[in-house]
């Protein structure tokens, strides 16, 4: 049974590649009929930052990726809170240690750093491991008594987990095929503190195991704990319910060499988060997809081609329809670059695609309601129809309709001087004159009408277009002139006219 976990630190804000995890271990449960848990990984108590852990959950919501079991809804094998599993890591703890594959360390912080000096002084670079742990303040290198002594006197220690001495280790990663290690390039990672605390790699072996996980999806960062993470399987003896273990690969910087940071963002002009953050200590505030305008479906969208394809043409792909196709094989094990202007494309298929109906009460609540303009909704929804091939954006629609809600008060001064020459008010309230003897001011006729009346004038269009436009737009920009008058109705019509020749 397919049973996957999300397991963030809730350190910050989950940012873009944290969601593309959470994404294809989702999409991975829904494929395969499992489980999607989430699990909070939160024993670092020194890099716990308040709110990131309600972030990580409205982001996931945001994005409907639903969880089935986890910390804010349960399950039966909770808690899902690492700090509130705490009790149950010390056995696990105490079980390496008594079959020989863990350790008690006593070494200080102040004697490491000297070692480190030590080491640095003679440029190599000290690391706690096979060759080093037996000159160590450690239970390998002390007398039974002695450990005995320093545990009764309650002496600070770390249990670090022995690694074998020069053992080739071959592991399985659904993405990568075949991954050597050998043991003696491994450290002897830290697994538990004496203040009773796991370190991520005991808890999260134990966490998987306990929680029943059959595969571990995560970031390519974690792939160097991999061989250790294996090790405590074997070593606990639940090497029967080893789960499977697929890296994904990295997501690159859209521009120049390396991995895309949370640092990259703001600073290159687009969100690396999924909502906005206002980090609680410094109050800097960074943008999110939520709060820049993209729609859910297309940040996911997006998101889903971070390292995987279809293996066809098809660009556009729904949460339903991407959780019948995803598969492990279908990832890639390069680097994939974020291209944020590809993003925006997404954005644009996602609103092309609404109703007129469905964009125009989007319109209605996220630009008119924050001004506070009431504006009857049929009509919005034909204004915004007009313009929707122009935008990515629903924001963006204001730009293009703002004159059908606020009447010009200034007029462009570059098309003015082009189309409102010295006859223009003359024209204007001859205009008006023809404009107000039509009853029926449907953008079919008034065109008709106008335009029989140009003609039968011998002037050019231009003549009177290019001022009527400046005197209902403010601009010379604009959909079809006679279109936007149906929309304004004739009273509103004659007094932008009256209004531009005053
Ligand atoms: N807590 C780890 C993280 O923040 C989880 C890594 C894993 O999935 O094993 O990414």
């Amino acid at each position: 049974k397919v049973r996957v976990r999300f397991a963030p630190s809730p350190t910050g804000p989950l940012h873009m590649g944290g969601v593309r995890t959470a994404l294809f271990n989702y999409l991975f449960a829904r494929k395969h009929g499992g489980k999607f848990l989430l699990r909070i990984e939160d024993t670092d108590q020194t890099r716990y930052v308040p709110g990131a852990e309600d972030y990580i959950v409205e982001a996931l919501k945001w994005c409907g990726i639903t969880i089935d079991e986890g910390a804010t809804v349960g399950g039966e094998y909770g808690p899902y809170r690492q700090s509130e599993r705490k009790p149950m890591y010390r056995e696990y703890a105490e079980k390496l240690i008594a079959s020989g594959d863990a350790y008690y360390a006593f070494d200080t912080a102040e004697e490491l750093d000297a070692i480190r000096n030590e080491y640095e002084a003679e440029k190599k670079t000290f690391t706690y491991n096979s060759e080093t742990r037996d000159q160590l303040n450690n239970s390998l290198a002390l007398s039974a008594e002695e450990v005995q002594a320093k545990l009764e006197s309650g002496e600070a220690y770390v249990v670090r987990f022995k690694m074998p001495v020069n053992e080739e280790l071959h592991l399985e990663d659904e993405i990568r095929k075949q991954v050597v290690f050998n043991t003696s390039a491994l450290d002897d990672k830290v697994l538990f503190k004496s203040d009773g605390m796991p370190t991520y790699h005991l808890a999260n072996v134990v966490d998987d195991y306990l929680m029943k996980i059959s595969h571990v999806i995560r970031g390519e960062e974690w792939l160097p704990s991999m061989p250790l993470h294996v090790l405590l399987y074997k070593k606990l003896g639940w090497e029967a319910a080893m789960p499977k273990f697929a890296h994904l690969p990295l997501i690159l910087k859209p521009v120049g060499k390396g991995k895309l940071s949370k640092r990259d963002g703001d600073k290159l002009g687009f969100p690396v988060f999924p909502l906005l953050w206002k980090d609680p200590k410094t109050q800097d505030i960074s943008s999110g997809y939520r709060e820049d305008g993209y729609f859910p479906e297309a940040f996911i969208n997006m998101l889903a081609f971070l390292g995987w394809n279809p293996g066809t043409e098809k660009e556009i792909f729904s949460m339903e329809e991407l959780s019948q196709v995803f598969s492990l094989e279908r990832v890639g094990k390069s680097g994939s670059k974020f291209d944020p202007e590809k993003t925006k494309w997404f954005n644009r298929q996602y609103l092309m695609a609404k109703s007129d109906n469905e964009i125009g009460q989007l319109f209605t609540q996220e630009v008119l309601a924050k001004k506070g303009i009431e504006a009857d909704q049929d009509k919005v929804n034909r204004i915004c129809a007009m313009v929707k091939d122009r935008v990515d954006f629903i924001a963006e629609l204001w730009d293009h309709v703002n004159f059908f809600f606020e009447a010009p008060q200034e007029f462009d001064a570059k098309t003015a001087k082009k189309s409102w020459k010295d006859d223009a008010p003359e024209l204007m309230q001859e205009l008006k004159t023809v404009l107000n003897g039509i009853s029926d001011f449907t953008s079919a006729n008034t065109e008709a009408i106008v335009k029989e009346w140009i003609t039968a004038k011998e002037i050019g269009f231009g003549k009177i277009m290019n001022p009527f436009r400046l005197a209902m737009v403010g601009a010379g920009k604009g959909p079809h002139m006679f279109d936007i008058i149906e929309l304004l109705g004739k009273e509103e019509t004659l007094s932008r006219i009256d209004f531009a020749c005053e």
